[in-house]
C-alpha cells in the first residue's frame, strides 16, 4: 500500500501559509494548548492537586504568562528558569526548583527569600539547604530505583542514573534531623516519553517513602507522560494512571488518616503536539536511480535538535504553493546546516541512518511543517550553529489572532558578546 503524504486540517494551513514570508518559525495555537491543560488538571487527586508546567520544555516567556494564568505552577530545572519564570511575572511561590547543577549559596539563598520552592536533588544540596535554611521546609528528590524514557538520554531513575537521591534513607533521615528541616514533599521523577507501566509503580515507591517520612504532606509524581506525535506511536492514557495512583492514596488515608496533596509537572504533554515549525523548501537535488531525492529546508537541528539526538520522529505536512497536492514521493527531508546528521526523516531511533517521507511532488518554495515541536525544540536546539540566528515564534490566539511572541534573533545578536583581538 502506498502512503500519503500527512495533510494538515485547511485551517492549519492557511495559517501557515500567511508565514510563508517568515521562515522558519514556531506557531503555537493557544486553542489547542488549553484543551490539553483541562485534560491535564483532570489528573485524580482525591486530596487535591498541583500542576506544575516542566517550563524546560518551552520557556518563551508568552507561554509561561499562558499556562500562570491557566492555574499552572512551574517546576524549575536552573536557576535561570526560576528568574525567568520570575521574568513572566509569575510569582515565587508557584515555583518549584529541580536541579541537577546546584545553586551557589548566594543563588539558593535568594530564591528561598524571594519564596521559591527548593527541591534537594542530593544529599550536597540537601545539607546546604540545611546550612542556609535550618528548620525550614524542604523538599527532596528520590531515585527510586526505577527509570524509563524515550531513550536512555532522557530515563532519570535507576542505577545509571544520576538524578535524585538514591536509597540512604538514614542520611536523609540524620540531615533532617542535624538541621531540625521538615521534609514536606518526597519528588520522583523518572524520565521524559516513560513506559505507562513502569509509571504506574511510582506511586506505590512514594507510598513506602511516605510510612518512613511521616510529616509529608505532598507528594509530586513527576512528568514525563508519552505523548504520539506520529499515527503509529501510542499517548499515555493519563486518567488510567491517576487512577491507579488515586486508588493507592485514598488507600493509604483509610489506613493512616493522612491525606497527600500530590504534584504533576508534565512538561511534553502540556504542549508538544501544540506547537509547529513552518519551513520552506530552499532547494532540491538527487544522487540518481540508485540514491535519493533530497528536498533541503530552511530548518533542521537549528530549531529541533530532538531528531538528530534521539532519532525521534516528527510529522511532516507538505504544503505546495502555486500548484496542486499531487504525485506523492518519497523524500529525504534535510536541514540546512553543513553536517550530514542534519537530517529530518531519519530512521525511528537511528539518526544515522536515512529515512523518506512520503510528500506530495515537491517544488522550491513550497513549505513543509514540522509537527510534535512544541516540546523541547524551541528551548533546546542548536540554535545560532552556522551562525543561524533564532527563529521568530507566533501565537495563534484562541480569538484566531496571529501574535509574535519572540523576534527573530538579529545576526548581530549572535556575536555581539564576541571579543575581537
Ligand atoms: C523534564 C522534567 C519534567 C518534564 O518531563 P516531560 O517528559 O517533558 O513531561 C518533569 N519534572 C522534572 C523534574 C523534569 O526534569
Amino acid at each position: 500500500m502506498e502512503e500519503m503524504p500527512l495533510v494538515l486540517p485547511e485551517s492549519k494551513e492557511k495559517i501557515c501559509k500567511s508565514l510563508v514570508q517568515e521562515t522558519p518559525c514556531f506557531c503555537y495555537f493557544e486553542e489547542d494548548i488549553l484543551k490539553n491543560l483541562e485534560k491535564l488538571k483532570s489528573f485524580e487527586a482525591p486530596f487535591g492537586l498541583t500542576v506544575r508546567y516542566a517550563m524546560k520544555t518551552n520557556s518563551n516567556l508568552a507561554l509561561l504568562q499562558l499556562f500562570d494564568s491557566n492555574g499552572f505552577h512551574i517546576d524549575a530545572s536552573s536557576v535561570f528558569e526560576c528568574y525567568r519564570a520570575m521574568a513572566a511575572n509569575i510569582r515565587a511561590e508557584k515555583i518549584l526548583l529541580t536541579s541537577q547543577d546546584s545553586p551557589s549559596k548566594e543563588e539558593l539563598q535568594d530564591l528561598v527569600e524571594k519564596g521559591v520552592l527548593f527541591n534537594a536533588t542530593s544529599l550536597f544540596q540537601l545539607e546546604e539547604f540545611g546550612k542556609c535554611f535550618p528548620k525550614h521546609k524542604i523538599s527532596v528528590r528520590f531515585n527510586v530505583g526505577i527509570g524509563s524514557g524515550w531513550t536512555k538520554a532522557t530515563s532519570t531513575g535507576g542505577l545509571s542514573s544520576s538524578f535524585g537521591i538514591y536509597a540512604q534513607i538514614d542520611k536523609i533521615q540524620s540531615l533532617l534531623r542535624k538541621y531540625e528541616l521538615c521534609l514536606e514533599r518526597i519528588h520522583i521523577h523518572i524520565g521524559s516519553g516513560s513506559d505507562p507501566e513502569k509509571q504506574k509503580l511510582v506511586a506505590g515507591k512514594a507510598i513506602e517513602l511516605l510510612s518512613i517520612f511521616q510529616d509529608v504532606k505532598i507528594v509530586n509524581l513527576g512528568g514525563g507522560f508519552k505523548v504520539a506525535r506520529m499515527k503509529d506511536e501510542k499517548s499515555v492514557d493519563i486518567s488510567e494512571i491517576s487512577k491507579g495512583s488515586a486508588k493507592l492514596f485514598r488507600e493509604f488515608h483509610e489506613k493512616t488518616g493522612r491525606k497527600i496533596h500530590l504534584e504533576i509537572e508534565p512538561g511534553t504533554a502540556s504542549i508538544a503536539n501544540e506547537g509547529y515549525i513552518i519551513s520552506k523548501i530552499k532547494d532540491i537535488v538527487s544522487t540518481g536511480k540508485e540514491g535519493f531525492t533530497f528536498v533541503k529546508l530552511d530548518t533542521g537541528m537549528t530549531e529541533n535538535a530532538r531528531i538528530p539526538m534521539y532519532g525521534a520522529q516528527h510529522p511532516l505536512y507538505h504544503i505546495p504553493i502555486g500548484h496542486e497536492k499531487e504525485n506523492p514521493y518519497p523524500y529525504v527531508v534535510v536541514g540546512p546546516c553543513c553536517e550530514s546528521g542534519d537530517i529530518l526523516s531519519c530512521e525511528r531511533g537511528n539518526s544515522e541512518e536515512i529515512a523518506t517521507r512520503t510528500l506530495w511532488e515537491a517544488e522550491i518554495g513550497d513549505l513543509v511543517v514540522v509537527g510534535g515541536a512544541g516540546s523541547y525544540c524551541s528551548s533546546m536546539a542548536c540554535a545560532n550553529y552556522n551562525s543561524r540566528p533564532r527563529a521568530a515564534e507566533f501565537l495563534v490566539r484562541k480569538t484566531g489572532e496571529l501574535v509574535l511572541i519572540r523576534r527573530r534573533q538579529k545576526l548581530e545578536d549572535i556575536y555581539k558578546d564576541d571579543i575581537k583581538i
